[in-house]
Protein backbone atom coordinates (compact mmCIF):
# COMPACT_ATOMS: atom_id res chain seq x y z
CA UNK A 1 0.00 0.00 0.00
CA UNK A 2 1.39 3.50 -0.32
CA UNK A 3 1.90 5.46 2.35
CA UNK A 4 -0.45 8.31 2.80
CA UNK A 5 0.81 11.70 4.54
CA UNK A 6 1.18 13.95 6.76
CA UNK A 7 2.69 10.36 8.67
CA UNK A 8 3.25 10.76 11.92
CA UNK A 9 6.36 8.43 13.18
CA UNK A 10 5.75 7.74 16.96
CA UNK A 11 8.97 5.99 18.41
CA UNK A 12 8.21 3.17 21.02
CA UNK A 13 11.19 2.21 22.14
CA UNK A 14 11.94 5.91 22.85
CA UNK A 15 8.89 7.23 25.20
CA UNK A 16 9.75 3.28 26.33
CA UNK A 17 13.33 4.52 28.16
CA UNK A 18 11.88 7.44 28.41
CA UNK A 19 9.57 6.47 30.98
CA UNK A 20 11.79 4.33 32.38
CA UNK A 21 14.37 7.38 33.14
CA UNK A 22 11.45 9.06 35.00
CA UNK A 23 10.66 6.26 37.21
CA UNK A 24 13.92 4.93 37.73
CA UNK A 25 14.92 8.87 39.12
CA UNK A 26 11.63 9.58 40.88
CA UNK A 27 11.52 6.11 42.40
CA UNK A 28 15.11 6.72 44.00
CA UNK A 29 13.63 10.35 45.57
CA UNK A 30 10.75 8.25 47.03
CA UNK A 31 8.21 9.12 44.04
CA UNK A 32 5.37 7.43 42.48
CA UNK A 33 4.40 8.38 39.31
CA UNK A 34 1.49 8.48 37.46
CA UNK A 35 1.67 8.29 33.64
CA UNK A 36 -0.24 11.16 32.15
CA UNK A 37 -1.24 10.15 28.66
CA UNK A 38 -2.72 13.09 26.86
CA UNK A 39 -0.29 15.15 24.96
CA UNK A 40 -0.27 12.03 22.68
CA UNK A 41 -4.63 12.35 22.65
CA UNK A 42 -4.29 8.69 24.30
CA UNK A 43 -3.02 6.97 20.92
CA UNK A 44 -3.22 3.57 22.01
CA UNK A 45 0.59 2.36 21.54
CA UNK A 46 1.81 4.99 23.38
CA UNK A 47 -0.52 3.82 26.43
CA UNK A 48 0.51 0.50 26.56
CA UNK A 49 3.89 1.37 26.08
CA UNK A 50 3.55 3.76 29.06
CA UNK A 51 1.62 1.21 31.41
CA UNK A 52 4.68 -1.10 30.62
CA UNK A 53 7.08 0.66 31.41
CA UNK A 54 5.62 0.72 35.50
CA UNK A 55 4.06 3.93 35.88
CA UNK A 56 1.42 3.50 38.89
CA UNK A 57 -1.11 5.42 37.53
CA UNK A 58 -2.61 5.85 34.15
CA UNK A 59 -3.94 9.71 34.03
CA UNK A 60 -5.68 11.91 31.70
CA UNK A 61 -8.12 14.60 31.18
CA UNK A 62 -10.63 13.62 29.06
CA UNK A 63 -12.91 10.50 30.26
CA UNK A 64 -13.01 9.44 26.41
CA UNK A 65 -9.05 8.61 26.81
CA UNK A 66 -9.46 7.18 29.84
CA UNK A 67 -12.20 4.68 28.52
CA UNK A 68 -9.90 4.35 25.77
CA UNK A 69 -7.43 2.75 27.94
CA UNK A 70 -9.86 0.70 29.99
CA UNK A 71 -10.47 -0.93 26.86
CA UNK A 72 -6.89 -1.51 26.12
CA UNK A 73 -6.62 -3.41 28.93
CA UNK A 74 -4.38 -1.01 30.77
CA UNK A 75 -3.83 -2.37 34.69
CA UNK A 76 -3.13 0.43 36.27
CA UNK A 77 -6.24 2.80 38.25
CA UNK A 78 -7.21 4.92 36.13
CA UNK A 79 -7.14 9.02 36.92
CA UNK A 80 -9.21 11.55 35.79
CA UNK A 81 -6.80 15.16 36.01
CA UNK A 82 -9.07 17.37 34.82
CA UNK A 83 -11.37 18.38 37.82
CA UNK A 84 -14.70 16.80 36.67
CA UNK A 85 -17.61 18.06 35.47
CA UNK A 86 -20.82 17.81 37.78
CA UNK A 87 -22.38 16.19 34.20
CA UNK A 88 -19.99 13.83 34.28
CA UNK A 89 -20.01 12.46 37.70
CA UNK A 90 -21.70 9.01 36.80
CA UNK A 91 -18.70 8.06 34.02
CA UNK A 92 -16.16 8.97 36.01
CA UNK A 93 -17.25 6.87 38.92
CA UNK A 94 -18.12 3.89 37.04
CA UNK A 95 -15.06 3.81 34.76
CA UNK A 96 -11.94 5.92 36.40
CA UNK A 97 -10.44 5.01 40.30
CA UNK A 98 -9.20 7.94 41.05
CA UNK A 99 -10.08 11.80 40.53
CA UNK A 100 -8.71 15.51 41.32
CA UNK A 101 -11.37 17.45 42.54
CA UNK A 102 -11.64 21.41 43.70
CA UNK A 103 -15.71 22.26 44.47
CA UNK A 104 -17.44 20.58 47.36
CA UNK A 105 -20.31 20.09 45.73
CA UNK A 106 -18.96 17.81 43.12
CA UNK A 107 -17.35 15.98 45.75
CA UNK A 108 -21.00 15.40 47.07
CA UNK A 109 -22.47 14.38 43.99
CA UNK A 110 -19.45 11.95 43.32
CA UNK A 111 -20.35 10.54 46.95
CA UNK A 112 -24.39 10.09 45.64
CA UNK A 113 -22.51 8.37 42.98
CA UNK A 114 -20.32 6.01 44.59
CA UNK A 115 -22.72 4.70 47.14
CA UNK A 116 -25.23 4.03 44.47
CA UNK A 117 -22.26 2.49 42.30
CA UNK A 118 -21.65 0.44 45.24
CA UNK A 119 -17.87 1.78 45.07
CA UNK A 120 -15.54 3.79 47.09
CA UNK A 121 -14.07 6.53 44.70
CA UNK A 122 -10.62 7.78 45.23
CA UNK A 123 -10.03 11.45 44.98
CA UNK A 124 -7.48 13.81 45.81
CA UNK A 125 -7.97 17.38 46.99
CA UNK A 126 -7.04 20.35 44.44
CA UNK A 127 -5.38 23.13 45.94
CA UNK A 128 -4.27 26.30 43.53
CA UNK A 129 -0.69 27.39 44.53
CA UNK A 130 -1.13 30.46 42.86
CA UNK A 131 -1.02 29.24 39.09
CA UNK A 132 -4.56 30.40 39.61
CA UNK A 133 -6.04 27.05 37.05
CA UNK A 134 -7.86 24.95 39.58
CA UNK A 135 -7.87 24.28 42.67
CA UNK A 136 -9.03 25.28 46.26
CA UNK A 137 -7.97 28.63 46.71
CA UNK A 138 -8.61 28.65 50.86
CA UNK A 139 -6.66 26.68 52.89
CA UNK A 140 -9.38 26.33 55.39
CA UNK A 141 -11.75 25.52 52.71
CA UNK A 142 -9.07 22.88 51.65
CA UNK A 143 -9.43 21.44 54.92
CA UNK A 144 -12.77 21.67 55.56
CA UNK A 145 -13.51 19.68 52.39
CA UNK A 146 -11.15 17.21 53.27
CA UNK A 147 -12.59 16.48 56.25
CA UNK A 148 -15.73 16.33 55.51
CA UNK A 149 -14.68 14.04 52.88
CA UNK A 150 -13.39 11.73 55.29
CA UNK A 151 -16.08 11.81 57.77
CA UNK A 152 -19.32 12.10 56.04
CA UNK A 153 -18.69 11.19 52.42
CA UNK A 154 -18.29 7.40 53.19
CA UNK A 155 -18.55 6.72 49.42
CA UNK A 156 -15.47 8.65 48.76
CA UNK A 157 -11.61 8.17 49.51
CA UNK A 158 -9.41 10.82 50.32
CA UNK A 159 -5.85 9.30 48.78
CA UNK A 160 -4.15 13.31 49.58
CA UNK A 161 -3.54 16.46 48.23
CA UNK A 162 -2.36 17.67 44.73
CA UNK A 163 -1.17 20.64 43.12
CA UNK A 164 -0.98 22.05 39.28
CA UNK A 165 1.64 24.40 38.97
CA UNK A 166 2.90 25.94 35.52
CA UNK A 167 -0.32 25.88 33.14
CA UNK A 168 -1.81 29.06 33.37
CA UNK A 169 -0.29 31.18 35.79
CA UNK A 170 3.62 30.28 34.45
CA UNK A 171 4.30 29.68 38.30
CA UNK A 172 7.48 27.60 38.44
CA UNK A 173 7.33 24.47 40.92
CA UNK A 174 10.59 26.06 42.82
CA UNK A 175 11.07 23.94 45.97
CA UNK A 176 9.02 26.44 48.24
CA UNK A 177 6.16 26.45 46.21
CA UNK A 178 6.08 22.27 46.76
CA UNK A 179 6.87 22.60 50.61
CA UNK A 180 3.71 24.87 50.95
CA UNK A 181 1.75 21.99 49.52
CA UNK A 182 3.99 19.29 51.88
CA UNK A 183 2.49 22.56 54.69
CA UNK A 184 -1.08 21.67 53.78
CA UNK A 185 -1.09 18.17 53.60
CA UNK A 186 0.37 18.08 57.28
CA UNK A 187 -2.83 20.45 58.44
CA UNK A 188 -5.17 18.10 56.55
CA UNK A 189 -3.52 15.31 58.33
CA UNK A 190 -3.60 17.25 61.62
CA UNK A 191 -7.34 17.75 60.81
CA UNK A 192 -7.96 13.78 59.80
CA UNK A 193 -6.01 12.39 61.96
CA UNK A 194 -4.17 10.27 59.60
CA UNK A 195 -1.08 10.14 57.10
CA UNK A 196 -2.27 10.58 53.33
CA UNK A 197 -1.34 8.53 51.02
CA UNK A 198 -0.53 10.90 48.22
CA UNK A 199 0.96 14.42 48.34
CA UNK A 200 1.14 15.22 44.55
CA UNK A 201 3.65 17.73 43.94
CA UNK A 202 2.28 18.38 40.30
CA UNK A 203 2.94 17.42 36.52
CA UNK A 204 6.49 17.08 34.40
CA UNK A 205 7.89 20.86 35.43
CA UNK A 206 7.53 19.30 38.68
CA UNK A 207 9.97 17.07 37.64
CA UNK A 208 13.05 19.78 37.61
CA UNK A 209 12.91 19.42 41.06
CA UNK A 210 14.02 15.01 41.02
CA UNK A 211 16.72 16.53 38.33
CA UNK A 212 17.79 18.69 40.56
CA UNK A 213 17.31 16.61 43.88
CA UNK A 214 15.56 19.15 45.77
CA UNK A 215 12.13 18.14 45.73
CA UNK A 216 10.95 18.92 49.68
CA UNK A 217 10.21 15.79 52.05
CA UNK A 218 7.29 15.04 51.73
CA UNK A 219 6.06 15.13 48.02
CA UNK A 220 5.71 11.61 46.58
CA UNK A 221 3.82 11.82 43.98
CA UNK A 222 4.18 13.49 40.43
CA UNK A 223 1.57 13.40 37.64
CA UNK A 224 3.94 12.95 34.20
CA UNK A 225 3.00 13.33 30.66
CA UNK A 226 5.20 15.22 28.44
CA UNK A 227 8.94 14.66 30.12
CA UNK A 228 8.17 11.15 29.13
CA UNK A 229 6.12 11.67 25.92
CA UNK A 230 8.45 14.36 24.52
CA UNK A 231 11.33 15.58 26.85
CA UNK A 232 11.05 18.51 25.12
CA UNK A 233 10.89 21.43 27.90
CA UNK A 234 13.08 20.43 30.06
CA UNK A 235 16.40 21.21 27.54
CA UNK A 236 14.68 23.49 25.38
CA UNK A 237 12.46 25.68 28.05
CA UNK A 238 14.85 25.33 30.92
CA UNK A 239 17.54 24.89 30.26
CA UNK A 240 18.47 21.39 31.48
CA UNK A 241 21.01 18.51 29.87
CA UNK A 242 19.34 15.52 29.55
CA UNK A 243 21.03 13.55 27.44
CA UNK A 244 19.13 10.39 28.92
CA UNK A 245 16.16 11.35 27.81
CA UNK A 246 15.29 11.08 23.85
CA UNK A 247 13.31 14.03 22.18
CA UNK A 248 12.96 12.55 18.74
CA UNK A 249 9.95 10.34 20.09
CA UNK A 250 7.72 12.00 17.68
CA UNK A 251 8.19 12.97 14.01
CA UNK A 252 5.93 14.75 11.49
CA UNK A 253 6.35 13.86 8.22
CA UNK A 254 4.76 16.08 5.28
CA UNK A 255 4.34 16.13 1.19
CA UNK A 256 5.89 18.68 -0.43
CA UNK A 257 3.21 19.70 -2.92
CA UNK A 258 4.52 22.95 -4.96
CA UNK A 259 8.17 24.59 -5.39
CA UNK A 260 8.19 28.09 -7.33
CA UNK A 261 9.47 31.19 -7.35
CA UNK A 262 7.15 33.90 -6.13
CA UNK A 263 7.03 37.35 -4.42
CA UNK A 264 7.28 37.30 -1.03
CA UNK A 265 4.65 40.21 -0.65
CA UNK A 266 0.99 39.57 -1.45
CA UNK A 267 -0.12 41.72 -4.70
CA UNK A 268 -3.16 43.22 -5.03
CA UNK A 269 -5.52 44.67 -2.12
CA UNK A 270 -4.95 43.51 0.91
CA UNK A 271 -7.84 42.54 3.90
CA UNK A 272 -7.44 40.06 6.03
CA UNK A 273 -6.29 36.34 5.88
CA UNK A 274 -7.71 32.61 5.92
CA UNK A 275 -8.68 32.64 9.86
CA UNK A 276 -9.46 36.49 10.00
CA UNK A 277 -6.17 38.00 11.35
CA UNK A 278 -4.71 41.23 10.01
CA UNK A 279 -1.07 39.50 9.03
CA UNK A 280 2.30 41.92 8.47
CA UNK A 281 4.23 40.79 5.28
CA UNK A 282 8.08 42.12 4.73
CA UNK A 283 8.57 42.30 1.30
CA UNK A 284 11.84 40.32 0.44
CA UNK A 285 11.61 40.43 -3.27
CA UNK A 286 10.78 37.37 -5.16
CA UNK A 287 11.90 34.08 -2.89
CA UNK A 288 11.82 30.43 -3.96
CA UNK A 289 9.25 28.91 -1.57
CA UNK A 290 7.24 25.81 -1.17
CA UNK A 291 3.83 24.58 -0.01
CA UNK A 292 3.58 21.32 2.22
CA UNK A 293 0.47 19.25 2.95
CA UNK A 294 0.11 20.10 6.86
CA UNK A 295 -1.76 22.82 7.61
CA UNK A 296 -3.56 24.18 11.32
CA UNK A 297 -6.21 21.44 10.98
CA UNK A 298 -3.49 19.22 11.65
CA UNK A 299 -0.65 21.33 14.50
CA UNK A 300 -2.79 24.03 15.74
CA UNK A 301 -2.73 27.46 14.91
CA UNK A 302 1.11 28.32 14.96
CA UNK A 303 2.77 27.07 12.21
CA UNK A 304 6.33 28.18 13.90
CA UNK A 305 5.88 25.81 16.44
CA UNK A 306 7.12 23.48 14.13
CA UNK A 307 10.47 21.99 15.06
CA UNK A 308 13.13 22.41 11.75
CA UNK A 309 15.42 19.76 12.07
CA UNK A 310 19.10 20.56 11.36
CA UNK A 311 18.85 19.09 7.94
CA UNK A 312 16.54 21.42 7.33
CA UNK A 313 18.30 24.98 8.72
CA UNK A 314 17.79 27.46 6.41
CA UNK A 315 14.21 27.26 5.67
CA UNK A 316 11.60 29.62 7.38
CA UNK A 317 8.24 29.05 7.89
CA UNK A 318 6.17 31.77 6.68
CA UNK A 319 2.70 30.84 7.51
CA UNK A 320 -0.40 28.79 7.32
CA UNK A 321 -4.24 28.11 7.21
CA UNK A 322 -6.10 24.91 7.48
CA UNK A 323 -4.06 22.30 4.92
CA UNK A 324 -0.86 23.82 4.15
CA UNK A 325 2.10 25.69 5.26
CA UNK A 326 4.34 27.86 3.49
CA UNK A 327 7.54 27.64 3.51
CA UNK A 328 10.66 29.80 2.72
CA UNK A 329 13.41 27.34 1.39
CA UNK A 330 15.80 30.35 -0.68
CA UNK A 331 18.63 30.30 1.61
CA UNK A 332 17.90 26.45 2.27
CA UNK A 333 20.52 23.73 2.25
CA UNK A 334 19.44 21.50 0.62
CA UNK A 335 16.83 21.35 -2.71
CA UNK A 336 13.32 20.41 -2.22
CA UNK A 337 10.52 18.87 -5.06
CA UNK A 338 7.24 18.06 -5.51
CA UNK A 339 6.90 15.01 -3.76
CA UNK A 340 9.45 15.47 -1.52
CA UNK A 341 9.23 14.16 2.47
CA UNK A 342 10.02 16.94 5.20
CA UNK A 343 10.06 16.11 8.41
CA UNK A 344 9.70 18.29 11.48
CA UNK A 345 10.02 17.54 15.42
CA UNK A 346 7.16 18.63 17.89
CA UNK A 347 6.60 20.01 20.95
CA UNK A 348 3.81 19.28 23.45
CA UNK A 349 1.36 21.70 21.80
CA UNK A 350 1.90 20.64 18.06
CA UNK A 351 1.85 17.08 19.39
CA UNK A 352 -1.53 17.58 21.44
CA UNK A 353 -3.12 18.42 18.20
CA UNK A 354 -1.52 16.10 15.32
CA UNK A 355 -2.43 13.37 17.45
CA UNK A 356 -5.92 14.37 17.43
CA UNK A 357 -6.45 15.04 13.70
CA UNK A 358 -8.35 12.42 12.03
CA UNK A 359 -5.95 13.51 8.81
CA UNK A 360 -2.59 12.24 10.06
CA UNK A 361 -1.36 8.65 10.03
CA UNK A 362 0.71 7.09 12.72
CA UNK A 363 3.13 4.66 12.00
CA UNK A 364 4.57 3.35 15.20
CA UNK A 365 8.19 2.50 15.20
CA UNK A 366 10.67 0.77 17.46
CA UNK A 367 14.49 1.00 17.67
C1 LIG B 1 -1.90 17.61 31.99
C2 LIG B 1 -1.79 17.44 33.43
C3 LIG B 1 -0.71 16.75 33.97
C4 LIG B 1 0.43 16.23 33.13
O1 LIG B 1 1.09 17.29 32.47
P1 LIG B 1 2.45 17.08 31.66
O2 LIG B 1 2.92 18.46 31.41
O3 LIG B 1 2.07 16.36 30.40
O4 LIG B 1 3.38 16.31 32.50
C5 LIG B 1 -0.69 16.58 35.34
N1 LIG B 1 -1.65 17.08 36.13
C6 LIG B 1 -2.71 17.75 35.64
C7 LIG B 1 -3.74 18.28 36.57
C8 LIG B 1 -2.82 17.96 34.27
O5 LIG B 1 -3.85 18.63 33.79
Amino acid sequence: MQKRYPRLIVNLSKIESNAKTVLKACNAAGITVAGIMKGASALPEVVKTMADSGVAQIGSSRMEQLIAAHNLGVKQPLMLVRVPMLSEAEEVVKCVDISLQSDINVLRRFNEEALKQNKIHKVFIMMDLGDLREGFWDWEEATAAAVEVETKLSGLYLLGVAVNLGCYGSIVPTPEKEQELVDLAAKVEAAIGRKLDYVSGGASTSYMRVLDGNMPKGINHLRIGEQIILAHDAPVYWGYDTPQFHRDTFRIQAEVIEVRDKPSFPVGERFVDAFGNAVQYEDRGIRRRMLIALGKCDYGAYPEELDVLPEDEGIEILGASSDHTIIDIQDAKREYHVGDIIEFGLKYSTNVYLTNSPNVHVEYVRD
